[in-house]
């Protein structure tokens, strides 16, 4: 940009140039030059603070393209709504901030397109505000086109909100919310002020892309005002969203406020539910819930007064609980504002559930939440289960709900069957019971053209083959070159890696041959995972007797170095051995502030063993935060172990999340624990299955209940005699 001075680059669309306000430092067009003002771009941040102090109704600033780092970009201005002030990108998606950049907006009638965040975090409570203080809102503004991908704080406990709605009247459509890792939900909408209220804000056509479990509360995609300001109105509509496996946690979307109205979304493949969870009034219509039968995919839980759920479709949906296809709650009685409201004036009608597993009513009732729902309309329903039982499930009286004209293929239990007439599964239907006409939105109508959503495919799929010979450090070397997907296969022969290996991408290491491969390593982990890393280890025979004498040695660790990432690690037909250099060896450790999706273990061997094989326990402060969402042990040898096999550590009694799992099974374990060390230690588990194990020279399994209603499946477990052996001892902490 040529040197001018205080030049302010203001375009100036269509408007008429008497701007007889301007401030003094804006140069009237006509003493700028043609060029400067044909190219009309802001490439310094001084330049855009300039020409947004400037700017007047229908002008439009406009970013070049390029890389913006750590701008702290501010549109504090007042168009009209003949004429607002827009700021927008050079080209659409060219325009990227990065680093420790964010947005706020304050005033009216402003307008930003355009833009992408992506390679950093908000050093903010936010990445996108309406809002520049708590003194100056937005109002009848609106943000489109705009991309946040990836944006996390590096630090998985650190909570921020990418996109915040203070203020009136203000819309966000049409842009690209994917990948959120770290605390708090993606988008919030604040009722914390008069001025936030009655808010009239339009949410509508976003691709909320993949939020994947967050392994706490605090990963709810779209959250609606809070408990605090709960009984205040709010009128957000949330219509033709597209809600793309947002599974973060029990809700998808946290309803907190009043009179919101939720209108042909599409949630799908999203584990939880849509929560009503404080606030009255609000309206849930013409919304699809596609759950492709994936886990926990729920619909609609119900709590507080007047909610309306009519001609929706839920469809293949998994989820039991508080992630049934229909949830309605019990309330405490003269509740708190924080806890559960009783449901009153709750009218479903014309829904179709199909391939649903389970509608639960009544759900949560204890000696707490002990009220009822009551008058409340449940008519002109289709349900379909998927079971060979009837999806409904009752824990409390439920007469407080009227049943009528509905329909389903299971006989409903005997106090609401009355309600129903039974069809067989795939007969006809009178047209006036479900749903009908058109159901949520498709995803290629959500978000920008200009970014690609996210796929289904595997993260170890699809990338190239490379072949790697034995010698030193060979499996770093052939690393350092890999990218996403790749595989890398190891011929026949003795590796021995002296320098540890930091794995931010997906990636397979395999033997050519499974048990032609020898790996020996020197450091004390020879992979540390971080961001997107993920590793699957097939066929090889490690030995940890190179690595050095030091306390907590692993052989796989994750890292917050890197960044935050939701990791995956797979063992297939490995043999470990001689892991005793020091008294702690372990084979897989997630280090505090660090998640594993999922640890899976098949047909491996693992003997003289030091530490906790499998140790997930680094997150001890009770705060409902822990490190795996599945441990999967399966058809595997474990002996001479001195720890337990795995140890997972879940505190906290909040009901947020679906995990951690534990299951092991087809295993044998001989001489484990050495002195008093469990099996395994499951404190805090959600959901566990020890089946079909054979043990001897073990204690057994300690399972901690903290919370919930945990699942476990225990069977088929038995000593090297074959006689039945309990291998799985208790302790419930809940009140
Ligand atoms: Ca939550």
């Amino acid at each position: 940009m040529r040197a001018i001075g205080l030049t302010v680059l203001v375009v100036t669309l269509g408007v008429a140039q008497g701007c007889a306000t301007a401030p003094e430092q804006t140069v009237e067009p006509s003493e700028l030059s043609e060029a400067v003002f044909d190219q009309g771009l802001i490439t310094t941040q001084d330049e855009y603070e300039a020409a947004m102090l400037a700017a007047q109704p229908g002008d439009t600033l406009v970013l070049a393209n390029g890389v913006w780092r750590d701008f702290d970009l501010v549109l504090d201005a007042e168009g009209t709504e003949a004429a607002p002030i827009t700021l927008t990108a050079e080209t659409p998606g060219e325009v990227v901030l990065s680093g420790q950049s964010s947005l706020r907006l304050g005033g009216r009638h402003l307008v930003v397109s355009g833009l992408v965040f992506k390679d950093g975090y908000t050093p903010l409570n936010e990445v996108i505000s309406f809002r520049v203080n708590s003194e100056r809102l937005a109002f009848n503004s609106r943000v489109t086109n705009t991309v946040i991908e990836g944006y996390n704080n590096p630090e998985r406990v650190q909570r921020d909100s990418w996109v915040v709605m203070y203020g009136q009247n203000n819309e966000f459509d049409h842009n690209h919310l994917s990948g959120k890792l770290n605390s708090g939900p993606t988008m919030t909408v604040r009722l914390n002020s008069e001025d936030s209220q009655n808010n009239n804000h339009h949410i509508h056509h976003n691709y909320f892309g993949p939020r994947p479990v967050f392994g706490s509360n605090g990963g709810e995609t779209l959250r609606i005002g809070t408990s605090h300001y709960s009984l205040t109105h709010s009128g957000t509509l949330v219509e033709h969203n597209f809600f793309d496996r947002c599974s973060g946690e029990v809700e998808i979307a946290s309803n907190k406020s009043g009179g919101n109205t939720f209108r042909g979304n599409t949630f799908y493949k999203s584990r939880g539910t849509l929560t009503l969870r404080h606030g009255n009034g609000t309206l849930i219509e013409g919304n699809l819930f596609e759950g492709q039968g994936a886990p926990y995919t729920g619909g609609v839980r119900v709590i507080n007064a007047e909610q309306t759920i009519r001609n929706n479709a839920f469809r293949n949906l998994t989820g039991t609980r508080f992630s049934g296809a229909l949830v309605v709650m019990n309330g405490v009685p003269n509740s708190p504002i924080n806890r559960y409201h009783q449901v009153d004036g709750a009218e479903i009608l014309n829904n179709s559930f199909e391939q649903v597993s389970t509608i639960e009513l009544g759900e949560g009732s204890d000696s707490e939440r002990s009220a009822v729902p009551i008058n409340s309309r449940f008519e002109n329903n289709l349900v379909i289960g998927s079971r060979d039982q009837t999806p409904f499930n009752l824990y409390d009286d439920m007469s407080g709900i009227a049943f009528a004209d509905n329909v389903t293929n299971l006989e409903p239990p005997a106090e609401i069957a009355s309600g129903f007439n039974l069809v067989g599964d795939g007969a006809p239907v009178d047209n006036t019971i479900g749903a009908s006409g058109e159901f949520g939105v498709a995803k290629s109508d959500t978000g920008v053209e200009w970014f690609a959503k996210a796929d289904e495919r595997s993260p170890f799929e699809g990338g190239q083959v490379t072949l790697v010979e034995p010698g030193q450090n060979k499996i770093f070397e052939a690393i350092a070159q890999a990218s996403t997907g790749d595989e890398i296969v190891l011929q026949p022969g003795a590796y021995n890696e002296a320098k540890s290996i930091a794995l931010n991408i997906p990636v397979t290491i395999r033997a050519a041959e499974p048990g032609t491969v020898q790996l020996s390593f020197e450091r004390r982990n020879l992979f540390q995972i971080s961001a997107d890393g993920a590793l699957r280890l097939s066929g090889l025979s490690v030995s940890g007797a190179s690595a050095p004498d030091n306390v907590g040695n692993s052989f796989i660790t994750s890292s917050t170095r890197g960044g935050p990432g939701n990791h995956i690690v797979e063992l297939s037909d490995m043999a470990f051995d001689d892991f005793v250099i020091n008294r702690a060896f372990s084979i897989v450790t997630a280090a505090k502030g660090t998640f594993f999706d999922r640890v899976e273990i098949t047909n491996s061997v693992f003997n003289d063993v030091s530490g906790v094989p499998f140790k997930f326990d680094a997150e001890t402060d009770d705060f409902g935060i822990y490190n795996v969402e599945y441990l999967i042990i399966k058809d595997s040898v474990f002996s001479n172990v001195r720890g337990s096999i795995a140890s997972i550590y879940r505190g906290g009694r909040d009901e947020s999340t679906f995990g951690p799992h534990a299951f092991i099974s087809g295993s044998s374990f001989t001489n484990i624990g050495a002195g008093e060390a469990p099996l395994a230690v499951l404190h805090g588990a959600q959901n566990i299955k020890i089946e079909d194990n054979t043990v001897e020279a073990a204690n057994p399994v300690r399972f901690v209940i903290t919370t919930g209603i945990p699942k476990v499946s225990y069977t088929g477990n038995q000593g090297v005699d074959g006689t039945p052996a309990s291998i799985l001892v208790t302790e419930d902490l809940r009140k």
